[in-house]
């Protein structure tokens, strides 16, 4: 999974979080502040990769309600 940068519109804060590509815009928490106005920047690890040559991970997803 790769790393996405985000920073924190409410308090400024910068931080980083590994998520999964489909999630990378999904809103997400600040974890100073708690606010969702966070916006996602670059991440320094997409810059310079070619997203084609990314290997189709499929973890096995379970349901954690089954
Ligand atoms: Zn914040």
């Amino acid at each position: 999974m790769p790393l996405y940068d985000y920073q924190c519109q409410q308090c400024s804060n910068g931080f980083t979080e590994l998520r999964r590509m489909c999630e990378m815009d999904a809103p997400i928490e600040c974890p100073e502040c708690g606010s969702r106005e966070t916006l996602r920047s670059v991440s320094s690890f997409a810059v310079g990769v070619a997203t084609s040559s990314m290997p189709s991970v499929s973890a096995p997803s379970r349901s954690p309600f089954s």
